[in-house]
């Protein structure tokens, strides 16, 4: 019996999209991105099912840690890097890189003896204006990193762009440019690109790619959905009908009373909640499968549950299957009607949801 929500992972199709980055990017090597525990798909499970990249990005070193503890041999790229002795002791000894973007980290770098124990990469910072050093503290930064005798050499270099989903956006251009110019005496492999550069701009590609999301068969760019960019998900969210009654006019539905029956019609009750990860705030109207077929979403969101009309249903019953996203209804379409990106739904899929590899349902 499947729990009342779950999450599919179809993990044949990651190595289907991988092939789709290297359709767009030949010449590079591949970078894949798992931080946010595999964007809510699952660190360990995303990083077993795509061994066959020349390394793997996570944001912090516990995540590291975790790929090495289970045994993982690639290279590991910590995006935050470290900000104290102690967090860089545990990336020499599981032997993670390092991004480099602060002047404490230069500091802490001085004040090691060791020689040659860690690969860095050196992040510019072309306009995200997050992580790195400015172009004007560029330089200073690189000699004084190229003066440590703890690092290996020699040094990548990274930047990060801000607004690649963004085609009409002159920004991106302008931080390749930025990115070209600075660097330009300086040797060492080069990455600029996440999904939407590798998808969006040629001139992003260089050294390494980074992608992250479009591994996951969802699209960077608002408005299209990964399907369309020859992508396929590898998450769907299903739960089923746990009751179904018949509501008349005048009738309110759910926290607040915010929904107000209109027409008499049947109501379906889903076990499924923000308690999963659906998203609170999504809309009246959002779309749910139910048995397959489209139902709008009415009254509020809560922890455990929300409810449907199923004026268009009325045969369903409790234990009917629905889903959340998936097959027929694109995660990119619910993020819409719940005002928010992708991202943050697979992202947000909490521990309650029985988390399922389709080849186990064959
Ligand atoms: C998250 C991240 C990526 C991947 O971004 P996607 O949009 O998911 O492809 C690449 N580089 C850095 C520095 C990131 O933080």
């Amino acid at each position: 019996m499947t729990p009342a929500a779950y999450a599919v992972l179809k993990l044949d199709a990651l190595q289907h999209n991988l092939q789709i980055v290297r359709n767009h990017a030949p010449h590079s090597k591949i970078m894949a991105v798992i931080k946010g525990n595999g964007y809510g798909h699952g660190l360990l499970r995303i990083a077993e099912a795509l061994q066959n990249v020349d390394a793997f990005a996570v944001a912090r070193v516990d995540e590291g840690i975790r790929l090495r503890k289970a045994g993982l041999k690639n290279r590991i790229v910590v995006l935050e890097g470290f900000t104290s002795n102690r967090e860089l002791d545990a990336l020499l000894i599981y032997q993670l890189d390092a991004l480099v973007h602060s002047v404490t980290q230069l500091d802490i770098f001085a004040n090691r003896t060791e020689r040659a124990q860690i690969a860095v990469w050196l992040k510019l910072d072309t306009g995200m204006n997050r992580l790195g050093f400015r172009a004007n503290d560029f330089n200073t930064a690189y000699q004084r990193l190229n003066e440590c005798t703890i690092i290996k050499r020699p040094i990548s270099l990274m930047t990060h762009l801000a607004s690649a989903d963004d085609k009409q956006d002159t920004m991106t251009l302008k931080q390749i440019r930025l990115f070209n110019e600075t660097l330009q005496s300086i040797p060492g492999e080069r990455s600029i690109a996440n999904s939407a550069g590798i998808l969006g701009w040629k001139e992003a590609l260089a050294d390494w790619v980074r992608p992250g999301i479009m591994l996951y068969g969802i699209s960077p760019f608002p408005g299209n959905a990964g399907e369309q960019l020859g992508l396929k998900p590898i998450m769907a969210l299903h739960s089923r009908l746990i009751a179904v009654k018949p509501i008349t006019k005048g009738d309110t539905v759910g926290y607040s009373c915010s929904w107000v029956c209109e027409k008499s019609t049947i109501l379906g009750v889903v076990a499924i909640g923000y308690g999963d990860g659906y998203p609170r705030h999504a809309k009246v109207g959002t779309p749910v499968l139910v048995n397959g077929k489209r139902v709008p979403l009415i009254g509020r969101v809560s922890m455990d549950m929300i409810t449907v009309d199923l004026q268009t249903q009325p045969n369903a019953k409790p234990g009917d299957p629905v889903t959340l996203w998936g097959e027929g209804l694109a995660v990119e379409e619910v993020a819409e009607w719940a005002e928010t990106i992708p991202y943050t739904l697979v992202c947000g899929i909490t521990q309650r949801v029985r988390q399922i590899d389709s080849s186990w349902l064959k």
